[in-house]
This record gives structure tokens, C-alpha cells and sequence, in this order.
């Protein structure tokens, strides 16, 4: 029941910067000194950080009757703007976007689609169209998907050794945060970012650099246009984005293209066979039925849908994530 109030909570300290401005003032600060950093009400900024400090976000030390706050390592290294492993894109794309679809959950659930006509007033047929509103909205989507493969993206990459793969095609590979994890781990591979052409000129502009070596580009619809041939296909969280349907065609298609001997590999979070849990998929399921034309599915329906698309040999792995991530992503290898 209270669950939302711990969310709102993060979203709203890393929304006025309070892990950022702990972070640059480099001491320990007390609730009036932050809120005259950051413009707030003081009392405002002192209940917003003493919950904080209650969610182990902060750290509070006593000195002269007044408490001071701190980030704890925590904080600091998935909250802060501009740690390496920043998770503030997702807390903020949660906050901006995810939060307010699941203000009609219920009415997801009562019609079986996606919400995006009652919370943003825009038709959702065409899914992207609607997700990549304006440019801004496109950006922060792609640093929302930028932000989880910063912190596991190494994990993932390494679940199989896919040393013997050297060309791959990372379909809908969107900021190329996945492809530069997968050419850092496999030196002899280059990876191509297949998506819709304007996410491949942003990820051009904003997210890869010339000097991110072995990384190409390819700008493409991969319902309708042809896939370029390759050893490997990525698709990162790309399924559980469509009906049973669209992921055969889709495969189908992966599967026409693929190099003799090649393979295909899925990203995604599992469901158990029963589906008993695990919570965060089952969470993220309905996460998907609010906001796609997908769900998270069970290692057996992945299964199914692969052999249906042709390909045989499925292998599954599984990647622990870090705790404040809450995730399980599993990937499976196909050939
Ligand atoms: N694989 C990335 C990751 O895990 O971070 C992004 C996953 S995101 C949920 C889905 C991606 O598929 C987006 O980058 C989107 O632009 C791309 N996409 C959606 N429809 C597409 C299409 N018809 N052709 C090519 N890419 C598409």
C-alpha cells in the first residue's frame, strides 16, 4: 500500500539533486544548508531528508544539535548524475513516465492495453510513435535504456562466450550502451546498432563517439527491411515489447538472415515456469501491459518461440544484477 510513497520519495530527491549537491559540496550538510542550495523550502528539505536518511540513502551524522546528511556509497555511486553507473536517467524516466501510465493500471488491466491515450492523450497503435513523442522524450528514453547496461551491461555480454561471433547486429540497439559493452569484452567483434533512423541519428549525436572503435550503424525498420546477414543478433529487451505474433515474425526474419552456424541472442527478464516470481518480473509484466504491446515471459515461451522461428540449440544463463537495480535478466543463445 505504502510503496509508492518510498518511490516518490527517490524520485523527488533526485529530481531537486540532492545526491548531486551532497556529492559537490563534499561535506556533510544539515537540511538548511541543502535547501538553500537548491532553492527549496526548509522544512520542505528536512522531512525529504530525514526520509531519505530513514530509506538508507543518506548517511546522518549529529554535530552542535543540528543533524547533518551525507551519501552513503550507495547513493552515491547509482544516484548521482555523474557516476559512471548513474541510474538517475531510469529514476527519472520512472518518475516522468512509468509512473504516470501505472495511474491507470487498472484500467490496463480491465481493457488488456497499454495507457498511454489516458495518460499522455496520444493514440498508441503505432507503440514507438508514442514512446518517441518529441525529441526530448526519445533521449530520455534511450538514457533510460542507457542507464541499466552502465551498471550490468558487462554481465550480460559475458553470460556465453560469444568470442567465435564477430559480426553482430545489436537489433533496436538504441544508445549502443549494450554494443559498446559487447566490443569492449570481444575485441576481435564490431557491432552494428540497427534501429529506427532517427534513434540512430540521436545515438550517433549523443550517446556513441567516433573514437568508440568497431561500432557501426545501420538504420532500419526490422519488421520490414531487410536484416543485413551476420554471425550473432542481439535483441535486448526487444521482445517482451510484442505480441507472440510480431516476436516469430521477427524471428523468422532474424532467423532468414542468420550466417550458417550463427546465433541469436535474447535479453530479457524471466518469468518462472510456474509463474510463482520472481516479483520483479511479474512487476515488470505488468509494467509491460501499461506501457507496450508485450509481457515478460517464461523461459519455455521464449523457447517455443525461437524453435518456431527455426532456430534449435537454446541455451539459457542468467545474470545476478546489482540489488538496487532489482532486476533478473536472463539471456538465451540460439543457433
Ligand atoms: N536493446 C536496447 C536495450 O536493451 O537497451 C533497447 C530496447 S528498447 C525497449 C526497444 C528498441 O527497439 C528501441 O531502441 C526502439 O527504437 C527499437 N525499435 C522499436 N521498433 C523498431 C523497429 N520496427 N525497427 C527497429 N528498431 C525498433
Amino acid at each position: 500500500m505504502e510503496g509508492f510513497l518510498v518511490s516518490k520519495t527517490l524520485f523527488a530527491a533526485c529530481e531537486l539533486g540532492v545526491f548531486d549537491f551532497l556529492l559537490a559540496s563534499e561535506r556533510p550538510m544539515s537540511a538548511a544548508q541543502v535547501a538553500a542550495g537548491l532553492g527549496t523550502d526548509v522544512d520542505g528539505m528536512e522531512r525529504l531528508l530525514s526520509a531519505c536518511a530513514g530509506l538508507e540513502l543518506l548517511g546522518t551524522q549529529a554535530a552542535g544539535g543540528e543533524v547533518l546528511y551525507s551519501n552513503t556509497d550507495m547513493s552515491r555511486m547509482y544516484l548521482s548524475r555523474s557516476s559512471p553507473r548513474s541510474l538517475f536517467h531510469s529514476v527519472e524516466y520512472y518518475s516522468k513516465t512509468v509512473y504516470l501510465c501505472w495511474n491507470y493500471l487498472t484500467d490496463a488491466v480491465r481493457e488488456g492495453k497499454n495507457q498511454y491515450e489516458k495518460a499522455f492523450g496520444l493514440p498508441s497503435e503505432d507503440l514507438f510513435e508514442a514512446l518517441y513523442r518529441s525529441d526530448d522524450e526519445m533521449i530520455k528514453f534511450m538514457q533510460l535504456m542507457n542507464s541499466t547496461w552502465n551498471v550490468c551491461g558487462r554481465d550480460v555480454m559475458t553470460a556465453f562466450d560469444l568470442s567465435p561471433f564477430k559480426t553482430i547486429y545489436d537489433l533496436g540497439g538504441c544508445s549502443g550502451a549494450l554494443a559498446k559493452q559487447c566490443v569492449r569484452a570481444y575485441p576481435q567483434s564490431s557491432v552494428t546498432i540497427f534501429d529506427l533512423p532517427k534513434v540512430v541519428s540521436t545515438c550517433r549525436e549523443h550517446f556513441v563517439s567516433p573514437t568508440d572503435e568497431r561500432i557501426f550503424f545501420h538504420e532500419g525498420d526490422f519488421f520490414k527491411d531487410l536484416l543485413p546477414e551476420a554471425d550473432l543478433y542481439i535483441l535486448a529487451r526487444i521482445l517482451h515489447d510484442w505480441t507472440d505474433e510480431c516476436c516469430v515474425e521477427l524471428l523468422s526474419r532474424v532467423h532468414q538472415s542468420c550466417k550458417p552456424g550463427g546465433g541469436v541472442l535474447l535479453v530479457e527478464a524471466l518469468l518462472n515456469e510456474d509463474n510463482s516470481g520472481p516479483l520483479t518480473a511479474q512487476l515488470y509484466s505488468l509494467n509491460m501491459l501499461v506501457q507496450t504491446e508485450g509481457r515478460e515471459r517464461k523461459a519455455s515461451e521464449y523457447s517455443a518461440l525461437l524453435t518456431t522461428a527455426g532456430f534449435a540449440n537454446v541455451e539459457t544463463g542468467s545474470v545476478e544484477c546489482v540489488p538496487i537495480l532489482v532486476t533478473h535478466l536472463n539471456a538465451f543463445l540460439s543457433r
